[in-house]
């Protein structure tokens, strides 16, 4: 069957990266008629449960990405390590969303602050540095406490230290020897926010309300909604993520971290090009998901609007947790279907309306 200006029911979704997010996108390509095809290294992948084709082969295995890319109508991806070549090959071959330059630029902190500079997006005050000495210059320019990270494949508070004294920087710095960091001020902000957006082909864009995340360790532990921030500064927050994804022409859905500081500031921390932690929320408290919703842009088919209908909070299931969920009292429960339980592990997810 054919649609309008759309990929035909029964098309075959290329998905690079089979984990909790990559399952959750195929359960919703499945929804709207969808087949998905999930390439991944990890015969193990939580993705692999639920989909239609898989393939176990490494990311610069470019005669298997060949193989994938010629059996599926359309690729994405769902974490933002996916390296750069394994997408510029794929983008020969089908129409990869979203696009090559935001995978570029949000694969490298340094990259990502540069661009949100060039079109008029605040960050944290920062430096970056890719020796001993040039760290010790950006710590002093920029005044204790500071966080260093790894301007590349940081994830879940990994590759990431706070410098609070004097006396700890050797030590600290000694970790980061030979790789391009970044140095941040440490600031104290009041709460930490994002907003998932989505934007289609046409260009047109749909933002669900800011969540508001805590997170411990740099791990996120849960997100609310409607954040406790005033009607303003969610609004100013959804203009400048919409201010984002056009600057880049992007299709599909983006997550982007904000620290709202103690004087009202926004400001951003960073960008993921693809569905995201703090939006599960969605699967419980708007009509449409934010799978749903990327799966929709990726194809061609219209968008929905993101407008939410409950108060929900979303917990993440970490580790051992797994095993001591409390089934009682409604909330919606996602279990990933990983194959072993690690410390702090995303293992799954509850909603729960508030
Ligand atoms: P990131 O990997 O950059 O998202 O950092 C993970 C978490 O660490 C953030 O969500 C914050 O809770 C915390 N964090 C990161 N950068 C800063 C900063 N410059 N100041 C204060 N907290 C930070």
């Amino acid at each position: 069957m054919t649609k309008k200006n759309e990929l035909p029911f029964g098309s075959i979704i290329g998905i690079l990266g089979g984990g909790q997010l990559g399952r959750m996108l195929s359960l919703s390509a499945s929804q709207l008629g969808f087949k998905t095809h999930i390439y991944d290294p990890d015969i193990n992948a939580p993705a692999k449960q639920v989909t239609n084709l898989s393939s176990t082969f490494e990311y610069d295995d470019f005669k298997n990405l060949e193989n994938f890319a010629n059996k599926v109508d359309v690729i994405t991806y769902e974490f933002e390590n996916i390296p750069l070549e394994t997408i510029k090959f794929c983008q020969n071959l089908k129409s990869v969303y979203p696009n090559y330059k935001s995978l570029g630029i949000c694969q490298d902190r340094i990259t990502e602050k540069n661009f949100l500079k060039s079109i008029g997006v605040e960050t944290v005050k920062f430096e970056m540095a890719s020796s001993y000495e040039e760290i010790k210059i950006a710590i002093e320019n920029i005044g204790l406490p500071v966080v260093i990270k790894t301007s590349r494949f940081g994830y879940d508070g990994k590759g990431q230290k706070v410098i609070y004294k004097k006396e700890e920087i050797e030590k600290i710095v000694s970790e980061f020897i030979d790789v391009q960091v970044v140095i941040e001020k440490f600031i104290e902000f009041e709460l930490e926010i994002s907003v998932i957006i989505c934007r289609d082909m046409s260009g047109k864009i749909s933002a669900y309300d800011p969540s508001e995340n805590i997170h411990k360790n740099g791990i996120l532990v849960e997100s609310k909604v409607p954040a406790n921030i005033s009607f303003s500064t969610s609004s100013d927050a959804i203009i400048l993520a919409s201010k984002i994804v056009r600057n880049l022409n992007y299709i599909g859905v983006m997550g982007i971290e904000f620290f709202i500081t103690k004087e009202k500031k926004i400001l951003v921390n960073e960008m993921a090009p693809r569905v995201h932690n703090s939006g599960h929320w969605t699967q419980t408290g708007c009509i449409i998901s934010q799978f749903e919703q990327h799966i929709r842009a990726i194809t061609g088919t219209p968008i929905g609007d993101g407008r939410r209908h409950s108060n929900v909070l979303m917990k993440n299931i970490l580790g051992n947790q797994i095993f001591d969920i409390n089934y009682e009292n409604e909330k919606s429960i996602n279990i990933y279907g990983k194959d072993k339980v690690k410390n702090n592990r995303k293992m799954g997810h509850v909603n729960i309306i508030k």
